[in-house]
């Protein structure tokens, strides 16, 4: 059989843990048999990063903004535990943090259905895809425990040397005080980023704030968002027949939860952490929620929305046999293909993403899966095997 070939290397990240273990066989076994694959490899994975002192992952993200199109294995974010397990010198960032903020970009959250694991919502269908703006809000805040009897006030000073000020409150006693931010710029990059998205997977685009509450903040959010839309995005909408809708936050988590699915929710910084994870556990399980990072200027970095699977990894690192679910990472993979096939005109490449999204979906609706899923599922039969059962069940099917 003849390989597909590619133009353009991707950008491949590699990571942690189970995930890292995982990696490799899904390029042995569903991509290196049927593609010429052509990766400029980074390694992302801690100890790399630690010898790097971090700069591979800014390398990996430079390498994302030239090439366009980039596919992440999960890290690990260190914390005091790792520091030690790792022996690292400095507890380095979040790697997902540093992307985003380099790329600019936002995140988009879409679950895979599959027939024998029903939401627990009965009218969904289709998948509900949350965007979540990436910057600021609650995320950067300023906090004062406030001591007692005092005044609060809000005060801008400008450069020009001018003063705005409000009296937030006059404290009779002891309590709390929270300062928040955020950026027309970043607001922008945010909105341009879901309009294009939303039109690169032409379904509908809703947003929602309280902008009744908060007539100057979140109305901002709301106002940045419509002239954008009419500006820019709303002819193209039109054409490909999608709209743009916007609703009070509480408005709609009620229309979210009576909908069909199948239409993207933009959410702020707060909103989206929230609701992702209710989306998520909604339609079933992390480990079928896919994750895109998308850049206001269209560059993509696709991976899965969970983690590396820490407690599987040590499982596994005592030889026992682990049951880790691979499709999220596989949809990663896939997405990344395909997008790279859109962008150099490669049909085929287009294609064999296709093919391996579906016989992902139909080796696991034919009753071969991976535990996780094996527990929820109201199918006919079922098997639970392990990874790479699950990944060699998927091979057969897609050669
Ligand atoms: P996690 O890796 O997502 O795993 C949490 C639990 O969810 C697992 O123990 C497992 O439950 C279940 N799970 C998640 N993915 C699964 C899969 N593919 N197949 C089967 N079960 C799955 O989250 P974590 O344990 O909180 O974090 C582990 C490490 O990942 C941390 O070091 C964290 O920093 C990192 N992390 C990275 C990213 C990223 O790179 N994007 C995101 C989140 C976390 P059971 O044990 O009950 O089977
Ligand atoms: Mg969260």
């Amino acid at each position: 059989m003849e390989k597909i070939e590619m133009t353009t290397p991707l950008v491949e990240m590699d990571g942690d843990e189970m995930t890292r273990v995982l990696w490799k066989d899904i390029k042995d076994l569903l991509i290196h048999p049927f593609v010429e694959l052509k990766t400029e490899y980074y390694d992302l994975g801690l100890p790399h990063r630690d010898e790097t002192n971090d700069q591979v992952t800014i390398d990996s993200a430079n390498a994302t903004k030239k090439y366009g199109v980039a596919v992440k294995c999960a890290t690990i974010t260190p914390n005091a535990q790792r520091m030690t397990e790792y022996n690292l010198h400095e507890m380095w960032k979040s790697p997902n943090g540093t992307i985003r903020a380099m790329l600019d970009g936002t995140v988009f959250r879409a679950p895979i259905l599959v027939s024998g694991v029903k939401p627990t919502v009965r009218t969904w269908q289709a998948p509900i895809t949350i965007a979540r703006h990436a910057y600021g809000d609650v995320y950067r805040n300023v906090e004062i425990d406030v001591p007692g009897t005092g005044k609060a006030e809000l005060v801008f000073t400008g450069e020009d040397g001018q003063e705005i000020r409000q009296t937030i409150f006059n404290f009779k006693g002891p309590g709390i005080l929270q300062g928040v931010h955020n950026l027309d710029a970043s607001i922008s990059s945010f909105a341009h980023a879901c309009f294009q998205y939303a039109l690169s997977v032409k379904q509908d685009l809703w947003f929602s704030t309280k902008d009744t509450i908060s007539k100057t903040y979140d109305h901002t959010f709301k106002d940045i968002f419509q002239e954008i839309y009419d500006s820019t995005y709303k002819a193209q909408f039109e054409t490909a027949g999608i709209e743009y809708f916007y609703t009070l936050i509480d408005d709609a988590v009620a229309r979210v939860v009576r909908s069909k699915g199948g239409f993207i929710w933009a959410c702020k910084n707060y909103d989206g952490d929230v609701m992702s994870d209710m989306i998520a556990t909604a339609f079933g399980s992390l480990a079928m929620m896919t994750s895109v990072l998308v850049s206001p200027d269209g560059k993509f970095e696709y991976e899965a929305a969970h983690g590396t699977v820490t407690r599987h990894y040590y499982r596994y690192l005592k030889g026992e046999e682990t049951s880790t679910n691979p499709v999220a990472t596989i949809f990663a993979w896939s997405g990344a293909l395909r997008k790279r096939g859109e962008m150099d005109n490669l049909p085929d490449l287009m294609a064999f993403a296709d093919k391996l999204e579906k016989a992902t979906i139909d080796t696991i609706e034919a009753g071969v899966m991976t535990k996780d899923l094996a527990i929820m599922w109201e199918g006919s039969e079922c098997t639970a095997v392990n990874s790479r059962a699950f990944l060699e069940a998927i091979a057969t099917r897609l050669a």
